[in-house]
């Protein structure tokens, strides 16, 4: 069999409990969908638990397991991917954090932890800040969506050990960052040089005299968070022999593509918000599949409709994802497996993720077909894959795309 192409679309958070509100089915369940339900009728569906059974996974840790990694010993933190994601160009022994653009006082008490939920003007504070020296230390310094931001400092002997600066309460002075190892100590000293260069840097920006003159609150410190070291992870490419490109539009998602070897493709209108035009993310997907062995099709918002707790909402935008997998449907071609799963449930009676497994339907000439006829929690779980791990789906994939090397002779 000649090798073919691969199509792996993550609906984030798509899994979910029962609702009374909604005679006791899941959104899933709930939403017309026939789409959705074409691919698991004619494809082999069953149900995957992203890390382990009842183990809630992160958005982070669940990717690297669908991408065949084990986050258990790969995974840093969230920092690395969050800065790689806004940009950074990151280097295995880099520090990572995330950070806020945050409003404090003359001493350096935290007012707002989010300067007023500042939305503009962040990437010419940052750029601002960008370049820095620390000693021979050097900050990489970008702004995220809204207030949030990310730090990377690059330099030899740099330890993740370092404790945050974010106070996280109001009326707190910022925190010095503490180093949880003797050798941990330059980078919380470098830490410390950055928070007060910083405020230094932006309490008279222009942005923040603007803002000042507007009555809004200056954005004129950065609080940070959960350090980690960008790990060196061996890309996908090279694992798994294949050109790999993805459409995402969270920052978070995009860091892991980066890490991981997988080239982002920009779409316009892919926010990551529940405004994202998922049609134009399928008609990207589809244009990929030219170039590429493997692409990725990530979509947000089921995640956020879990994480707001609205059951109307989330039924909603799964009918979108089903127009955005009609669209895919009668485009693709011959020769492309496809996957449809989600990198865990975020139920919108917990607004968080649970530890309950998500459906997983493979679809693609010659796959072997069962009897599930829905795309759902309570069809997947009748489907013949049984129950899966993460890391198992890319396996499958690769062997069902005629890329798997044997095991033996
Ligand atoms: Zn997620
Ligand atoms: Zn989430």
């Amino acid at each position: 069999m000649d090798a073919r192409r691969i199509l792996l679309v993550i609906f984030d958070g798509l899994g979910d409990r029962p609702l009374v509100e909604l005679g006791h089915k899941t959104p899933l369940e709930a939403a017309r969908k026939p789409n959705l339900d074409w691919f698991a009728a004619n494809g082999v569906n069953g149900l995957v638990d992203p890390i382990a059974p009842g183990v809630p996974a992160g958005s982070d840790t669940s990717h690297l397991a669908l991408f065949g990694y084990d986050p258990r010993t790969v995974y840093t933190g969230r920092g690395p991917f969050e800065a790689a994601g806004v940009g950074i160009d990151l280097k295995a022994g880099d520090i990572a954090f995330r950070g806020n653009f945050a409003t404090v006082d003359e001493k350096m008490r935290v007012a707002n932890r989010r300067a007023g939920r500042i939305h503009e003007g962040t990437a010419e504070l940052a750029e601002a800040i960008d370049g820095m020296k620390l000693g021979r230390i050097k900050v990489m310094f970008r702004a995220g969506t809204e207030h949030r931001a990310a730090l990377v400092l690059r330099g030899r002997g740099l330890s993740p050990k370092v404790t945050d600066t974010d106070p996280h309460e109001l009326g707190q002075e910022i925190r010095k960052a503490e180093a949880l190892e003797p050798a941990a100590k330059p980078t919380a000293k470098a830490v410390n040089a950055f928070t007060k260069q910083a405020h230094k840097i932006l309490k008279d920006h222009p942005v923040n005299r603007a803002r000042v003159k507007d009555g809004e609150l200056p954005a004129n410190a950065i609080v940070l968070r959960g350090a980690g070291v960008y790990p060196d992870l061996p890309p996908i490419t090279e694992r798994f022999h294949v050109k790999a490109a993805g459409v995402a539009g969270v920052s978070l998602i995009r860091g892991i593509f980066r890490a991981v070897g997988i080239d982002m493709i920009e779409v316009k209108g892919a926010t990551g918000g529940l405004d994202t035009d998922m049609i134009a993310k399928a008609d990207a997907a589809l244009a990929a599949l030219d170039s590429n062995d493997l692409v990725v099709l990530h979509v947000k918002a089921p995640d956020l409709c879990g994480h707001d707790g609205h059951a109307s909402e989330k039924i909603h935008v799964i009918e979108r994802l089903d127009a955005m997998m009609g669209q895919l449907k009668p485009n693709l071609p011959a020769d492309v497996v496809v996957a449809m799963t989600a990198d865990h449930s975020t139920p919108v009676a917990v607004k968080d993720h649970s530890g309950d497994p998500v459906p997983l339907t493979l679809f693609g000439e010659g796959v072997r077909v069962d009897a599930v006829l829905a795309f759902d929690e309570r069809s997947a779980a009748q489907g013949a894959l049984g129950r899966i791990c993460g890391q198992d789906v890319m396996n499958l994939l690769i062997d069902l795309a005629g890329r798997a090397e044997k095991f033996g002779a």
